[in-house]
């Protein structure tokens, strides 16, 4: 059976073209914002039409199957199972700015990034459009008995969002609609580990959210034993698109930096990092890395954060230090699933 979750306006309207247009827009809202799961529970349709729905489609969306809150209740994991089965992560983060959402966009990833434990399985599938949607709109249900509800997105869970493009598009075009979210761009952050002619489909879709690039390293050597895809497309040619997307958006681009003790952490690389940086309008995030047990890195020192940070800082780069959310939930992207699917 067809599933209507996920379908834009326009899509419901041409699947439901026998029924008055305006049965489109009550479908629509009772799926993107009064949480309907059945069409059962759309109490304004008529018993008949209900039954009608009932034979021809369903609403598929997923399931919790494990559930993790920090101890200070800033944050909540969720593993998100989709009928086919493929699990994945979504976190809520409540920021004393909003309540924040981070999806996954693969089930898995193929990036092979050596500090991460998302990728340590590769890649099973893309998530669609209507399944990222899913994650977000599950977690605005639930805020919803909170009163509260998603004020931001980042696309920053397991998966390479940019490999995913057209599904990625749909959703956050969907996302943007009022009869889901109405989320402005500006209130969403895509990260990627740079896939540069993606960067540059960003711009042509004029679609203006922050974009985020995970840097990692200030050199090609460093960079390719940490990240793969760096033989695909080189530091120069990232921190062109990133340049070229800041121009074009006049949005400032953040260049995600993990340190890990040891590797990339000592003044020589904030040096090359801050001199490669120069004269870009761009933030720089510092993450100290959340090790993972099946990888070999370490946190850095206390002490070797604060000397990076300063240093950037001193040589006007606009930098920040992660806050540290949800240690103690298995909070680094695709240890949860590995924890549940794998062991
Ligand atoms: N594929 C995209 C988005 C998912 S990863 C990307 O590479 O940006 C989101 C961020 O988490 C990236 O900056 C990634 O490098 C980082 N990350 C991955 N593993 C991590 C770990 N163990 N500790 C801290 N950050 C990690």
């Amino acid at each position: 059976m067809k599933n209507l979750f996920g379908l834009t306006l326009q899509e419901l309207e041409l699947e439901l073209a026998d029924l008055p247009k305006f049965r489109a827009k009550q479908i629509a809202a009772w799926l993107y914002q009064r949480g309907a799961r059945s069409f059962d529970a759309m109490t304004d349709l008529s018993k008949n039409l209900r039954a009608d729905l009932n034979e021809r489609y369903e609403i598929s969306t997923p399931q919790v199957i494990a559930q993790l809150d920090s101890d200070d209740g800033l944050t909540t994991k969720f593993l998100l199972q989709f009928a086919d089965g493929a699990a994945v992560e979504t976190v809520l983060m409540r920021h004393d700015y909003g309540n924040s959402v981070c999806i996954s966009t693969q089930v898995g990833c193929q990036m092979g990034c050596k500090f991460c434990a998302s990728t340590l399985n590769g890649l099973d599938r893309n998530l669609t459009a209507g399944e990222m949607l899913s994650e977000i709109i599950f977690v605005n249900d639930f805020l919803r008995a909170e009163n509260k509800k998603v004020d931001t997105l980042v696309v920053m869970g397991t998966g390479e969002p940019l490999t995913n493009f057209d599904h990625l598009l749909k959703m956050l075009k969907l996302l943007h609609e009022s009869y889901t979210l109405g989320l402005s761009y500006r209130k969403v952050t895509v990260s990627t580990c740079g896939i540069v002619p993606a960067i540059y489909r960003l711009i042509d879709e004029k679609i203006p959210v922050t974009l985020s690039i995970s840097l990692h390293a200030p050199d090609n050597k460093l960079r390719s034993e940490l990240m793969p895809i760096n033989a695909a497309f080189e530091l120069d040619e990232v921190l062109g698109a990133g340049n070229d997307y800041a121009q074009a958006t006049g949005r400032r681009v953040t260049y995600e930096y993990i340190l890990i003790g040891g590797v990339n952490d000592t003044e020589e690389h904030a040096r090359q990092l801050a001199k490669i940086l120069a004269g870009q309008l761009c933030n720089v995030n510092l993450i100290p890395i959340n090790p993972v047990d099946e990888r070999n890195f370490s946190r850095p020192s206390h002490n070797a954060v604060q000397k990076f940070f300063h240093f950037l800082d001193t040589h006007n780069i606009n930098v920040t230090v992660r806050k540290e959310f949800g240690a103690g939930i298995d909070a680094a992207c695709g240890q949860l699933r590995n924890r549940k699917i794998f062991k």
